[in-house]
């Protein structure tokens, strides 16, 4: 679709050498004029700031070719590429500022700075959504800067060794911040089993916090599993989650 802009594309032969000192982020691609594809904000007009490297790894992971890969950027190198584009306009109008990944909460420290520089710099702090595994603590001074908190703790079908991905303390926190809620990929029934036992019956996050998705990388992935995953939303009470970039583009990243 050609009306998606791209900032820095995914270069996975591309290697800068990290800068000198801190700060800086390293970056697998960044993107904007798209939709957010999934979750509570599904639809919203979004530009995504996709960094590198994950605590996970999702067998069914549909980017990890894109966050392996990336390059180190200063912030230097960063206003440079964001004033060539009107990303900043359209994120003074509304358009949401998404870090996404592999993991952003690897690069809480880098982002932090970003965000407060961007703010220095442009006057205003874009509304900023993260994509989050779950598995890291987030900074207080982080976590007053983002405005939505998209969680997605990782279910026994991902693959990941129970102690990697199931972090209870870390998910009752986060279910106590603003704005939290909680996406669980579901591939069959029985995963609903697993949310109620581990997430909600200790307590951990609230029904009313809970997004179904279906599982799948592919539009014919999803096709044949969404009406299971709908079945199990409406009969538990929680909201269902189309995940529309994949919808929309099918295996296609970047967009
Ligand atoms: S946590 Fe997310 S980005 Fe990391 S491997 Fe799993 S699906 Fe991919």
């Amino acid at each position: 679709m050609k009306f998606v802009k791209t900032i820095i594309g995914s270069h996975p032969k591309f290697q800068k050498p990290k800068p000198d000192k801190e700060p800086y982020l390293e970056i697998a691609e960044f993107f904007y004029d798209t939709i957010q594809g999934e979750g509570i904000n599904l639809g919203q007009p979004a530009a995504f700031l996709r960094v590198q490297h994950c605590t996970q790894n999702c067998w069914w992971c549909d980017t990890k070719e894109v966050w392996r890969a990336g390059n180190p950027y200063t912030f230097e190198e960063l206003w440079t590429l964001i004033d060539q584009t009107d990303l900043v306009n359209k994120l003074r109008s509304g358009q949401h500022l998404i870090l996404t990944g592999g993991s952003p909460m690897k690069q809480q420290k880098g982002l932090t700075l970003f965000l407060q520089a961007f703010v220095e710099r442009y006057g205003f702090k874009p509304f900023t959504e993260i994509e989050n595994e779950c598995t890291l603590m987030p900074d207080p001074e982080f976590a007053r800067l983002i405005d939505v908190w998209n969680n997605s703790p990782k279910l026994k079908h991902s693959g990941n060794p129970d102690k990697l991905r199931y972090q209870p303390v870390i998910i009752k926190h986060l279910s106590s911040l603003d704005n939290a809620w909680f996406k669980f990929v579901v591939a069959q029934h029985e995963d609903w089993d697993e949310i109620e036992e581990f997430f909600l019956k200790p307590g951990l996050i609230k029904r009313n916090q809970i997004i179904l998705m279906p599982l799948g990388g592919t539009r014919e992935g999803l096709h044949r599993i969404r009406n299971t995953v709908v079945e199990i939303a409406v009969r538990e009470s929680v909201r269902y989650s189309s995940r529309e970039h994949i919808e929309l583009w099918d295996k296609k990243t970047g967009v």
